[in-house]
């Protein structure tokens, strides 16, 4: 216990989305991770645990991977920078650029390469304003996202972001941003409701605020396929038809934020495709490079090219751009990784194993009095609590998730206890083995069970 790195840990990093209070009152957790293999990772102290969370969704082909480590050696030996200002290009980064386009839906076009999903998101939102400028129609600007939605904690992709805890302390969402009903089907406003009916009521809900707003101020809606971070909650039957048409109806554009769901969670290669949507643009991050190095994209649709390209000398060039916009190293990292996900069959298994998954949770905590759902789709799963099943009441103050997921971290397993609402969330590597997710499932029931008392 005398580790320097938790003294130097605990007198300089200062970590992100962390309670800093508890630095003060010793309950700082200080935990410093050492090597991965697999869906496993090692600590410090020598513990092995099966991190089904896949660090934060994203270590998709699971860690270990030299394949990866050695296309990042190589290209940080032969070309570690060159930037993507106009018109220039690396190797690696233009072979990713195809391979994303390969991989998308067949009306996209164009990819735009950034850092991480947040300021992929402030892209897209760039990227849209500029081309209703170039369109002749700059007052077209609001932008709707849901409540529970994440898109990133930027000061636009926070303001996108429809939970509380980003906003708060922010003056946030910025004036432009609007936020409509999550298609959160457990929680929906009358039980007697089906899946199509709340559906219906979600995409109402929706035009009402366009209508009120007036269609011609709204730019773009924005949506995950899968609401993640605000519960991992797969949306109800026909809910991505219903807003679709009636954006399609007012002229508004889709934004798709497939950080999460990009490149085989679902178990297809997008979640766009999976749940038949035709976004205009795509974000994704995450499982691009399976995080073995940052690198994001926003993934532009035949339309908005085509009012890109008509860009008008008055307006010049677009005042946008990173200097690690398809930095090299992410790239060689993206290029590896997306053929593992060919070679290895991890759409495949994800769709198998993430069924097998919330099956096995099923049969193993599916009864339990204090489980109201179990929920999830491809490599997706999440166990919500309640204080009971048939009013499917929460708790004000008291985290029986916290305490359920920090029991099952003391039994060798990683899940979430996702911030904003009493559920235990998991996100395994794409690559998670049957045996792995019994091992989930099992220990998982034993940690609710400990929590209860029974
Ligand atoms: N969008 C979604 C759907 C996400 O889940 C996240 C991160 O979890 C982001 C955007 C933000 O990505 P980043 O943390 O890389 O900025």
């Amino acid at each position: 216990k005398n580790d320097p790195l938790e003294q130097w840990d605990r007198d300089t990093f200062l970590h992100p989305s962390t309670h800093w209070a508890d630095f003060a009152r010793g309950k700082a957790v200080h935990r410093i991770i050492s090597s991965g293999e697999g869906s496993h990772i090692v600590d410090r102290e020598g513990k092995r645990l099966l991190d089904a969370f896949a660090g934060l969704y994203c270590v998709n082909v699971g860690y270990g991977r030299t394949e990866i480590a050695d296309a990042i050696a190589a290209q940080a030996k032969e070309l570690a920078y060159y930037h993507s200002y106009v018109g220039h290009g690396t190797e690696a980064s233009v072979t990713l650029a195809k391979m994303i386009l390969d991989r998308a839906p067949d009306h996209m076009s164009r990819v735009y390469f950034g850092l991480g999903g947040s300021d992929a998101n402030e892209t897209n939102i760039k990227l849209i304003w500029y081309m209703n400028n170039i369109l002749g129609r700059p007052e077209k600007k609001k932008i709707i996202s849901r409540w529970r939605g994440y898109h990133g904690s930027g000061l636009m992709s926070g303001s996108l972001t429809g939970l509380a805890a980003f906003h708060n302390a922010f003056d946030l969402p910025l004036v432009p941003i609007l936020h409509t009903e999550a298609p959160y089907y457990y929680r929906r406003p009358d039980v007697s409701m089906s899946e199509e009916a709340f559906s219906a009521y979600c995409a109402s809900e929706l035009e009402k605020m366009i209508l009120k707003e007036g269609p011609e101020t709204i730019a773009a809606f924005w949506g995950e396929p899968v609401l993640g971070t605000g519960g991992i909650v797969p949306p109800p039957k026909g809910y991505w038809a219903a807003i679709q048409e009636v954006l399609n109806k007012y002229d508004i554009l889709l934004v798709a934020d497939e950080v999460v769901t990009g490149f085989g969670r679902l178990g297809s290669m997008f979640g766009s495709e999976h749940y038949g949507m035709k976004p205009d643009i795509i974000t994704i991050a995450k499982g691009l490079t399976s995080a073995y190095a940052p690198l994001s994209g926003s993934i532009v649709s035949k339309k908005v090219w085509a009012a890109l390209e008509q860009g008008t000398d008055e307006m010049g060039p677009i005042g946008h751009g990173w200097t690690y916009s398809a930095h090299p190293i992410g790239a060689a990292a993206g290029v590896a990784n997306l053929k593992l996900v060919d070679d290895l069959g991890l759409l495949e298994n994800a769709a198998t194993v993430g069924a097998h998954l919330r099956k096995a949770m099923s049969d193993a905590i599916g009864d339990h009095p204090n489980v109201g759902d179990i929920r999830g789709e491809g490599m997706l799963c999440a166990v919500e609590l309640v204080s009971d099943r048939e009013t499917r009441a929460g708790w004000d103050d008291q985290k029986p998730a916290v305490t359920a997921v920090a029991r099952l971290l003391a039994d060798g397993v990683i899940g979430r206890a996702m911030p904003h609402s009493d559920t235990i969330g998991f996100a395994p590597p794409l690559c998670l083995t049957k045996a792995e997710a019994e091992e989930v499932a099992e220990k998982t029931a034993k940690a609710i069970k400990g929590t209860f008392g029974s």
